[in-house]
């Protein structure tokens, strides 16, 4: 699935129960075999292993097989720097691509001598592997200071909204649920109130208004995604730090997913971890159009398929199916919760 939204097209999975890792090929010497045997077969130019691979292992495999090897790592990267839509969110990602670079330099420096490494930049009696992870681990450092200028940026931002007192809602939920769809379909059916100074500090956060005629701060979050690599934690979580803003979190499930349930108590415990489970919250069950044929018989996919209780809304964000009914309960939720009132109690 994860590969499938990176791009690539998927030809065949093998799936092997190790009792202890390989040191120097992640697998056994058996597979490797196998492997080697079945790109004479089918041609593959690409494999991707579902988990980290230490950079001599990715070596390694890449020698023996002869063809590029990308880690779970590499791949939730490679969607991460397609999806990230804030500044912030682009350095992140950026370093943490750097940080997985610089280990994995060996023998990969023509890459960036094309790049406009190359000559004249070389110190005297470097190698040009050594002015390379100087140039990279230069970069780091700048990256560094500079996701540090925005977080210092975004607290007086942050400090601002709280005087306007104007609510926040955060979309949250799996990667590929709808979270950017339902962020453009809900700008587009409210009233949209342009706003210079949010669109310009953050391009995910607009402003739009309730049918109540209560105005409220909508941001896009990046996607949520199970067994996130160690090495992506941080970056991943410093982009979710503005969820502590939040007055509301609409968390986004795709219920045509055959692990919907699955998906939705990964991001139920991520929540946990972020010590964000007791905002209020409200469920938006999307895309509605694949599983009904029309709007109006939505109602039909409720009575039949939900237990009720819960805070949740059915919705297409695709089709703007049900999205009056979801600001309606957005409105319902934070009178309940009392967000209304921020400001004249603070
Ligand atoms: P995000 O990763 O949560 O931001 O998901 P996106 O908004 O990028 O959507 C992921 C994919 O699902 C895209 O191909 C969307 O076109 C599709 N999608 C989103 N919402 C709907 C919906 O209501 N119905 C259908 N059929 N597709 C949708
Ligand atoms: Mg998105």
């Amino acid at each position: 699935m994860l590969a499938q939204t990176a791009g690539a097209k998927v030809e065949g999975a093998i799936i092997q129960h190790v009792q202890r890792l390989n040191h120097a090929y992640y697998m056994g010497q058996g597979k490797v075999e196998e492997l080697a045997a079945l790109r004479e077969e089918v041609g593959y130019n690409l494999v991707i292993f579902d988990d980290e691979l230490s950079p001599l292992q990715q070596r390694n495999l890449e020698d023996a097989l002869e063809v590029k090897i990308i880690d779970r790592t590499a791949l939730i990267l490679d969607i991460f720097a397609k999806r990230a839509q804030t500044r912030e969110g682009r350095l992140q990602v950026e370093l943490a691509q750097l940080e997985y670079l610089l280990p994995r330099l060996v023998g990969q420096w023509s890459h960036l001598e094309r790049l406009g490494g190359g000559i004249g930049t070389r110190g005297p009696g470097e190698s040009q592997l050594e002015t390379d992870r100087r140039i990279i681990k230069h970069k780091i450092l700048r990256l560094k200071d500079e996701i540090e200028g925005i977080r210092k940026h975004r607290a007086l931002y942050r400090r601002q909204r709280t005087t306007h007192a104007i609510p926040v809602a955060s979309i949250v939920g799996y990667t590929n649920s709808g979270k950017s769809t339902l962020m453009n379909s809900l700008s587009k059916a409210s009233v949209f109130v342009e706003d210079k100074l949010f669109a310009t500090l953050d391009p995910t956060t607009r402003k739009i208004m309730l049918p109540n005629l209560q105005e409220v701060l909508l941001t896009d979050t990046v996607g949520f995604i199970q067994k996130l690599p160690t090495m992506l934690v941080a970056a991943f979580r410093a982009t979710l730090e503005e969820l502590d803003e939040a007055d509301i979190l609409l968390h986004v499930i795709d219920i045509t997913h055959r692990n919907a349930a699955e998906q939705s108590a990964t991001v139920e415990q991520i929540l946990q971890e972020l010590k964000l489970a007791n905002k209020p919250r409200i469920e938006v069950l999307n895309k509605l159009d694949l599983a009904v044929p029309s709007e109006s018989e939505m109602g039909d996919f409720i009575s039949k398929n939900t237990t009720g209780g819960k805070d949740s809304v059915l919705i297409s964000a695709a089709k703007k199916w049900g999205l009056k009914a979801l600001l309606e309960k957005i409105a319902f939720v934070l009178s309940e919760s009392g967000s209304h009132n921020r400001g004249y109690v603070e």
